[in-house]
C-alpha cells in the first residue's frame, strides 16, 4: 500500500541540493496569516507539501502518490542535520528517534488535523520510518510491526463522506526499542471506537471495512453457508438501500484482495487458526443479530410484548455465536428486575427489543475489537529482560480525530472536541506557557507572546463534581431523567462565558471551543453516556461455547493498561511542571478505577463519560513524560483533489492549530533548556578529554558553548537556552567525536 507509484517527474530531487530559506517558515522575514498561507501554496505548486514552523512540521496532504517514500529516502533521512534535506515526515520521525537513542528520553509525536487532512498516512510513514531507523534483529518482529496498523485499521476504519479510510477510533501507538536503538515492540492504546457504525450509517457512508471484506473473502472460499450470509439480501447492518450491494460486494476484487491481506496480517502477528475462525464467526454472528425482526403480541394480560416471527436470522445468529436460540430470543424479548430479593420476569416491547438488539451488536464488535488490540499488544510485547517499560526508549505516535462541526452535532463529536482540547492544551502548554514561565524563572530577557489558554473550557468540561461530564454522569444515574433536564442542569450549573444555550433550540446547548462555537443537540446523549447492556444479554453470551466470546464477556478487559503505572506517570509528571501548570486538572484523585459497564453491579455505573475522561488521563500521562514533537495535518480542498489550493479553508485550519502563533513565539523562543550539569554531561567530550570530567557549572557550558562555534543561546539561572538547530549541531558534532 505504500508503494508510492511515479506520477510526476518529481521537483523533489531536483530541490534537494538547494533546500531554501522558506523551508522553515520561522526564517522569514514578516510573517503573517497571509504571508504563510502565500508560501504553503506556492510550496504545495511544486509539490513540497512538507514545511516546517520551527520544530512543528506542517504537512499537506497531497491527493496523489509521491515518489518520496522509497527507501533511497528512508536513507537520506536517517541521522543528518535537518537542515540537509527539504522538510520531511521522514525527518520528524528521525529527530524523535535520535532524541531517544542519544538520552534515553521518550519521545512522542503529535498528529493533528480534520478529518481526511492525512493524519493516518502520516502515522504509517513514521512507523515506516522507525521500523527502518531501529533495525529489528529479526525481520519477523519487523514484519509484525508493518502489519499492525492495516489489521486494526480494517476493524476500525470506514469509507466516509469525507474519507474513504475514515478512521473511527483514536489510535495511540507505541514503538519500543532496545538501549540501543533496535526495535523490539510495540503497543496499541485506542480511544472512542464509534460503535453506532456496527449497526447503523449515515447516507453515503459504509459500516466497518472488515465487513465487506469478510463478506468477499468467505464468498470466494465458499464458506458464505457456513457462516448463515445470504447471497441476495443484504444483512440489514450492511445494506444501502439499492438491493445491489450484495453482488457489488462479492464481485469486488479489491474487497478480496483485502480479505487474504487481513487473513496474511493474522498469520504474520500469530493470531491462532482458532482465533481468526472465530472473529468471522462473531462478526457473521453480529450481521445475523441485525436481521432478527420483532413483532407486538398482545394477550389479554400484556399489551406490550414482542416476539420473533420468523426465527430464521435468530437461529442463525445463535447457532454462530454458539449459544441457545431459546435463551437468546428470552434475553432479547424480556428482561429480569430484582426487587426486594425477589426476581420479575418484564417483557420487552417491540422497540425496546431492538434497542437490546443492537446495544448487543455494539457490545461485541466493540469487545472483539478491543481484543484485537489486546491480543496484538501481547503478541507484540518485548522481552521484558531486554527493555523496560521505563527504559525511556519509546516512540509514541498519536493519531486521534481532529476537531469537528458538522450540521448536527451529538455526544460523540462533544467527546471528539473534548479530546482536541486537551490537545490543544498540552500543545499550549508546551509550546507557549512552559517557556514563558521558564523564561522569568530564569531571569532571562524574552518577550512574551500572547496567547488563548483554553484551560477554563477544560476545567468546565473535566471539573469534578461540577464539570459537564461529572453533570451528564449524575443525570445519566437518576432514572427519571432526560436530556432535556440534563440540558438545563448545565445551564443552571456551568456559569462559564463557554456554554450559552440557544432560545429556540430546547435541547441544544452550544460551546465556544478554542477552535471555534459548535452547537450540540443532547438529544441521546443519556442513553449513549450509560451505553448499558442489559445483564440478561451478557448472562446468555457468557454461556457461550466459543472460547473466544466466552472470553469477551467474562475477563475485564483492561483497555489503557496498568492503572498504576499510569497513577505514578501522572504524579511524577505534575512534579516536573511548574506549580502554575501542575495545578487544575492534572489531578491524579480524578483517576479512578475502570471497570466495564456491565462488570459495576452497583448504582454507581461506568459510564462513557467516565471511561473517557480516565482514558485522556492515561494518555495524557503516557504524552507529558516524552518529548513532543507536533506534526499538523492540512487539507488544501475539500474535494481530495490533487494541487488545488483553497486559501480560505487552509487559513482556517492553521488558526486552529495555532500556527501563527507558534511562529512568533519560534522565532523569539529557545526550544531547548537543559541544566547546566545535565548539558556538561552530554557535551564535556567537544572540549574536554574524556577523562577529564570538567565542573558542572557554567563556566564549563560557556567553554563547550563556544569551542562548538553556537551563537545566539543564553544561559539562565541554571540551564542553557538554546534553539532547536542548536541542540541539532551539537548532536552532529558529538556523532563525529564519539
Ligand atoms: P485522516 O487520517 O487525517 O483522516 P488519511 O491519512 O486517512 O486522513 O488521508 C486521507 C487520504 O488522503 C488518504 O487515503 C490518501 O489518499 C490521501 N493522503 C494523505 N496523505 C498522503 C500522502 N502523504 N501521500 C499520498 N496521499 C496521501
Ligand atoms: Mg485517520
Amino acid at each position: 500500500r505504500h508503494e508510492r507509484i511515479h506520477t510526476r517527474k518529481s521537483s523533489y530531487i531536483m530541490t534537494l541540493k538547494d533546500c531554501c530559506e522558506d523551508d522553515d517558515l520561522v526564517n522569514l522575514e514578516t510573517l503573517d496569516e497571509d504571508i504563510i498561507t502565500d508560501q504553503l501554496q506556492k510550496r504545495y505548486a511544486d509539490l513540497q507539501i512538507y514545511t516546517y514552523v520551527g520544530d512543528i512540521l506542517i504537512a499537506l496532504n497531497p491527493f496523489q502518490n509521491l515518489s518520496m517514500y522509497s527507501p533511497k529516502f528512508s536513507k537520506m533521512y536517517h541521522g543528518v542535520k535537518r537542515s540537509s534535506n527539504p522538510p520531511h515526515i521522514f525527518a520528524t520521525a528521525d529527530a524523535a528517534y535520535q532524541g531517544m537513542v542519544t538520552f534515553s528520553k521518550d519521545q512522542c509525536i503529535i498528529i493533528s488535523g480534520e478529518s481526511g487532512a492525512g493524519k493516518t498516512e502520516s502515522a504509517h510513514l513514521i512507523v515506516q520510518h522507525l521500523t527502518f531507523l531501529g533495525k529489528a534483529n529479526n525481520r519477523t518482529l519487523r514484519e509484525k510491526i508493518l502489519q499492525l496498523n492495516p489489521l486494526v485499521e480494517a476493524f476500525g476504519n470506514a469509507c466516509t463522506v469525507i474519507n474513504d479510510n475514515s478512521s473511527r477510533f483514536g489510535k495511540y501507538l507505541e514503538m519500543k526499542f532496545t538501549p540501543t536503538g533496535a526495535v523490539m515492540g510495540a503497543k496499541i492504546s485506542e480511544y472512542l471506537l464509534e460503535k453506532s457504525r456496527v449497526i447503523r450509517q449515515a447516507t453515503g457512508e459504509k459500516n466497518f471495512h472488515i465487513f465487506y471484506y469478510t463478506y468477499a473473502g468467505l464468498y470466494h472460499q465458499k464458506k458464505l453457508d457456513e457462516h448463515r450470509l445470504p447471497e441476495k439480501q443484504p444483512p440489514r447492518y450492511i445494506d444501502d438501500e439499492n438491493g445491489k450491494v450484495i453482488q457489488d460486494i462479492i464481485t469486488n476484487k479489491s474487497y478480496r484482495e483485502q480479505f487474504e491481506a487481513i487473513q496474511h496480517c493474522f498469520r504474520i502477528i500469530g493470531f491462532s487458526e482458532e482465533e481468526v475462525n472465530s472473529v468471522y464467526r462473531i462478526l457473521s454472528g453480529i450481521l445475523n443479530t441485525g436481521n432478527i425482526e420483532f413483532t407486538a403480541i398482545s394477550s389479554q394480560h400484556q399489551t406490550d410484548k414482542s416476539e420473533v416471527p420468523d426465527a430464521q436470522a435468530l437461529e442463525n445468529a445463535a447457532a454462530l455465536l454458539k449459544i441457545g436460540a431459546e435463551e437468546f430470543q428470552e434475553a432479547l424479548t424480556s428482561h429480569c428486575v430484582v426487587t426486594r430479593g425477589e426476581t420479575i420476569i418484564r417483557t420487552n416491547t417491540v422497540d425496546k427489543a431492538a434497542v437490546v438488539r443492537d446495544a448487543m451488536s455494539k457490545a461485541l464488535y466493540g469487545r472483539l475489537f478491543s481484543w484485537i488490540v489486546n491480543r496484538i499488544n501481547t503478541l507484540l510485547q518485548p522481552d521484558k529482560n531486554i527493555c523496560n517499560a521505563e527504559s525511556g526508549m519509546n516512540v509514541g505516535i498519536l493519531d486521534i480525530f481532529g476537531f469537528e462541526n458538522f450540521k448536527k452535532n451529538s455526544f460523540e463529536q462533544l467527546c471528539i472536541n473534548i479530546a482536541n482540547e486537551q490537545i490543544q492544551f498540552y500543545f499550549n502548554q508546551h509550546i507557549f506557557a512552559l517557556e514563558q514561565i521558564e523564561y522569568q524563572n530564569e531571569g532571562i530577557d524574552a518577550k512574551l507572546v500572547e496567547y488563548e489558554d483554553n484551560r477554563p473550557i477544560l476545567d468546565m468540561f473535566l471539573q469534578k463534581p461540577m464539570g459537564l461530564l461529572s453533570l451528564l454522569d449524575e443525570e445519566s444515574r437518576f432514572p427519571q431523567a432526560t436530556d432535556q433536564t440534563l440540558v438545563d442542569k448545565c445551564e443552571d450549573n456551568l456559569r462559564y462565558k463557554y456554554f450559552w444555550r440557544p432560545k429556540r433550540l430546547e435541547q441544544c446547548f452550544g460551546i465556544q471551543h478554542y477552535a471555534g462555537k459548535v452547537l450540540y443537540d443532547a438529544n441521546g446523549f443519556l442513553e449513549k453516556n450509560r451505553d448499558t447492556l442489559p445483564a440478561d444479554v451478557v448472562v446468555v453470551l457468557r454461556t457461550s461455547e466459543d472460547k473466544l466470546l466466552q472470553q469477551l464477556f467474562t475477563s475485564p478487559l483492561t483497555k489503557t493498561g496498568n492503572l498504576a503505572q499510569s497513577r505514578a506517570r501522572v504524579t511524577a509528571a505534575s512534579r516536573s511542571l511548574p506549580p502554575q501548570l501542575s495545578a487544575g486538572w492534572i489531578k491524579v484523585d480524578t483517576m479512578e478505577v475502570m471497570r466495564h459497564p456491565e462488570e459495576t453491579t452497583n448504582m454507581k455505573r461506568q459510564t462513557v463519560a467516565s471511561y473517557f475522561r480516565y482514558s485522556l488521563m492515561d494518555l495524557l500521562s503516557k504524552m507529558v513524560i516524552g518529548q513532543p514533537h507536533f506534526v499538523r495535518c492540512i487539507k488544501p480542498n475539500d474535494n481530495r483533489e490533487a494541487l488545488k489550493f483553497s486559501k480560505e479553508r487552509v487559513m482556517v485550519q492553521l488558526r486552529y492549530t495555532g500556527i501563527l502563533e507558534t511562529v512568533n513565539i519560534r522565532r523569539q523562543g529557545y526550544s531547548h533548556r537543559i541544566l547546566f550539569e545535565e548539558f556538561v554531561k552530554r557535551y564535556y567530550y567537544l572540549s574536554f578529554k574524556a577523562h577529564q570530567i570538567p565542573p558542572m557549572t557554567k563556566e564549563s557550558c560557556i567553554i563547550i558553548l563556544e569551542k562548538a562555534r553556537l551563537e545566539k543561546w543564553v544561559l539562565g539561572k541554571t540551564k542553557v537556552f538554546l534553539k532547536y538547530y542548536h541542540v541539532e549541531q551539537l548532536n552532529l558534532l558529538l556523532r563525529e567525536v564519539i
